[in-house]
């Protein structure tokens, strides 16, 4: 099914230049929906996943439902100061200044394997900076997987190169 069709382009959204990629137009869709969590499922169904991390705010949606799908836990990685627990944080570099995320330091028993899920990779800042707070409370950090790879940005390059495996269901240049 191709889901490429269902996504949305709004151009200059946040801020002129920027083609925002919009995946409520997929997610509205009971076909697509479904189409995306059963091919992550089907892709992950036989690796031994213990939790999927899920990025706010997207990785939220998709990350649950497959997590259910998978009969495991799902772990939310926040932007700072929006969880009530004891937190472990790591700052990463925007293009403007920083920006930080957070986990809940009692979320990821040491060993567990983890997929981590969020709904676009661009320079890759995010979800490495959640990579980082996984590994620190022993994860085993199984793929990095994403709805929409955006390769011209370089951000499953980067973390190809640091070690990372990267997944995405689609690309946009
Ligand atoms: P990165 O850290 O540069 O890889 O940016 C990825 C993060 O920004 C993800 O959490 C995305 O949800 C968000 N993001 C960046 N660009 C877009 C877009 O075009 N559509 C939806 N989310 C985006």
């Amino acid at each position: 099914m191709p889901i490429k069709s269902l996504i949305r382009t709004i151009p200059d959204y946040p801020k002129p230049g920027v083609q925002f990629r919009d995946i409520t137009t997929l997610l509205k869709d009971a076909t697509g929906l479904r189409h995306v969590v059963d091919a992550l499922v089907a892709r992950y169904s036989d690796a031994a996943v213990d939790k999927v991390v899920g990025i706010e705010s997207r990785g939220f949606i998709v990350g649950a439902a497959v997590a259910y799908e998978l009969g495991v836990g799902f772990v939310p990685v926040r932007k700072k100061g929006k969880l009530p627990g004891e937190v472990l944080g790591h700052d990463y570099a925007l293009e403007y200044g920083t920006d930080r995320v957070e986990i809940h330091s009692d979320a990821i028993s040491p060993n567990e394997n983890i997929l981590l899920l969020d709904d676009l990779i661009a320079t890759g800042g995010t979800a490495e900076a959640a990579a980082v707070l996984i590994e620190k409370l022993g994860g085993n950090l199984i793929e990095c997987a994403f709805i929409i790879g955006l390769p011209d940005l370089g951000g499953e390059q980067k973390l190809r190169t640091l070690g990372y495996k990267t997944f995405s269901l689609c690309e946009f240049e």
